[in-house]
């Protein structure tokens, strides 16, 4: 095999060696990563609070009504009992009575919206529940499916780099440590040439140039300097 076809394999084991790098690289740093999910459970855990407030408000507001309903029903047995006879003190009792029932009119209003509120945080913590389920499935298979691609792109870089090495052990030395050089300034140092045209910098070849590129040597293109590679 001459060395610019050697050459040029090593280029294509070397770039598929970088791509797979790469794409480890990203699935490692994506394994283990649960910022979204986190940040879906502090939402939860904030909405179960709330409930809970809403809740003991409730709680509260229906001893406040039970509390006066008593009240108003020990003023209403006064009032009609027949044990107080005084207008004045009568009519000051009715009055206590009126303030009593606007008071439980009112709180049983204010009880009513807090009870819509529990039925509005209940509804929406079951829809947030349900959807931080989802998440947490998704992100279980994630975490599966990335596992297994790192275990598949490291299986895949184990054998290009043994490739590789079989690749190298069998170039020249010297070319490899030209191709090396080369790979440090340009990148990608070999071009392949097609229809006599060098595809790393698009120059049409001489038909001399053509003639050293079918040869063994090893042959640089003479506009952007790359190892030639003819298939
Ligand atoms: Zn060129």
């Amino acid at each position: 095999m001459n060395v610019s076809r050697q050459l040029s394999q090593l280029q294509a084991i070397e770039l598929e060696i970088e791509s797979k790098e790469q794409a480890l690289a990203e699935s490692t740093s994506q394994l283990g990563e649960r910022e979204t999910l986190d940040r879906a459970q502090a939402k939860l855990s904030t909405a179960q609070q709330h409930l809970e407030e809403l809740k003991k408000k409730q709680q509260s507001q229906e001893w406040e009504v039970d509390d006066l309903g008593a009240k108003i029903a020990a003023a209403k047995e006064t009032l009609y009992s027949g044990r107080i006879k005084n207008p004045k003190e009568l009519s000051n009792l009715q009055h206590e009575v009126d303030g009593l029932e606007a008071r439980r009119r009112q709180l049983e209003d204010e009880a009513l919206a807090v009870m819509e509120q529990v039925e509005e945080a209940t509804a929406n913590l079951a829809t947030m529940e349900s959807e931080l389920k989802i998440a947490e499935d998704e992100w279980r298979n994630k975490q599966k499916k990335l596992s297994a691609e790192i275990a598949r792109l490291k299986d895949e870089l184990s054998q290009l780099k043994h490739k590789q090495q079989l690749v190298l052990a069998e170039v020249d030395p010297q070319a490899t440590q030209f191709y090396y050089q080369l790979k440090r300034q340009k990148g990608r140092p070999v071009a392949r040439v097609e229809q006599g045209m060098c595809c790393g910098c698009r120059l049409s070849l001489s038909t001399a140039e053509l003639q050293r590129v079918k040869g063994n040597s090893l042959v640089q293109c003479s506009s952007c300097r790359r190892i030639l590679f003819l298939d």
